[in-house]
């Protein structure tokens, strides 16, 4: 079993995290991706705009159809209010797979370049590194060539691999920003996620 843990503050979901979960499940041959909102990212200074519940029922609508594809609430908002850390999550799937499918099993965590380039920031980058298979999709504006300044082991290297070539031009605080000045984003919303929007009232100035 090849399963990846695609962690974000998907807020709203968005036509590039569809595609870069697409394009990592073909190229690795992946059997499940879970979509995990994150109640609290530890790295974002300003709280999601719309609620940790909106944000899943959001994701369940945008992955709707997608056989590959399941949303997980593994990083719901911890009770004591603190970050949910990549490091904990990780460690817990590992322990969870362990004993549901034995060994039988590898963990991919999918993640942008933008967020893999900003890793030095992350909780314990050493041990994110063991925990899984990284695998690091482009994203326009962050340049992928140059890994030197994350100063990876040669060992660790062999845990990252790169998805270049995917070049999906859109942005959560982009599309946040839109539709706080009333304007149509459907096209790069995921299906459906631009109903429900409108229907909750989401991301208007008001
Ligand atoms: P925001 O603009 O609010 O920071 P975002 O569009 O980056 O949001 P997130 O939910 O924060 O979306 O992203 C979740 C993961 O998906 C991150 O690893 C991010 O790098 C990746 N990602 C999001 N959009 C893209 C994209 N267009 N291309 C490649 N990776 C992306």
């Amino acid at each position: 079993m090849r399963i990846a843990f695609f962690g974000g503050t998907f807020d709203p979901p968005h036509r590039g995290h569809i595609a870069i979960a697409r394009a990592a499940a073909e190229r690795f041959s992946l059997d499940k991706v879970l979509f995990a909102p994150t109640g609290k990212q530890p790295l974002k200074s300003t709280a999601p705009g719309a609620s940790y519940e909106d944000r899943l029922a959001m994701l369940q609508l945008a992955i709707a159809g997608e056989s590959l594809f399941e949303t997980s609430t593994i990083d719901a908002p911890r009770p004591d209010g603190t970050p949910n850390y990549t490091v904990d999550t990780l460690s817990r799937l590992n322990h969870e797979l362990s004993i549901e499918s034995g060994a039988e099993r590898k963990i991919f965590c999918i993640v942008g370049a933008d967020s893999f380039l900003d890793l030095r920031q992350w909780r314990q980058p050493e041990l994110l590194l063991e925990l899984a298979e990284w695998l690091v999709v482009s994203r326009p504006g962050f340049a992928l060539e140059d890994l030197s300044p994350l100063k990876l082991s040669p060992l660790q290297h062999t845990h990252v691999h790169l998805l270049r070539g995917i070049a999906v031009d859109v942005s959560a605080t982009h599309l946040r920003e839109a539709l706080r000045n009333g304007q149509n984003v459907d096209p790069d919303l995921a299906p459906g996620v631009g109903d429900y929007i409108r229907q909750h009232h989401l991301y208007t100035s008001h």
